[in-house]
């Protein structure tokens, strides 16, 4: 049986060269008011990360989900939109 990890491998991601469809609106925000990151936790593609106090975000391979702009509830410091067409997530079924 696959694990899920095999099935996200199998799509493709088209990256929009320097305009990410999803960025951290006010990064003071992550380093030094929000404790819980979920981000870091609910982001089923892993896109981000928490190290040496700061928050990276890597959208490539984001499945568009929306799960990141949901999450961070408390301080709604993720702008998020779609990538434009053509770029982003290809999902392959089956
Ligand atoms: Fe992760 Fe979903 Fe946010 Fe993409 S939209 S970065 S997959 S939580």
């Amino acid at each position: 049986m696959l694990k899920v990890e095999d099935k996200l491998f199998q799509n493709r991601y088209r990256v929009d060269a320097d305009r990410p469809h999803i960025s951290v609106k006010d990064v003071t925000v992550c380093t030094d008011l929000c404790t819980t990151r979920q981000c870091t936790v609910c982001c089923p593609a892993g896109c981000w990360t928490h190290e040496d106090g700061k928050i990276a975000l890597m959208t490539d391979g984001c499945l568009e989900c929306g799960t990141c702009r949901i999450v961070c509830d408390e301080f709604k410091n993720v702008d998020w939109s779609y990538p434009r067409g053509g770029y982003g997530i290809l999902f392959k079924f089956g």
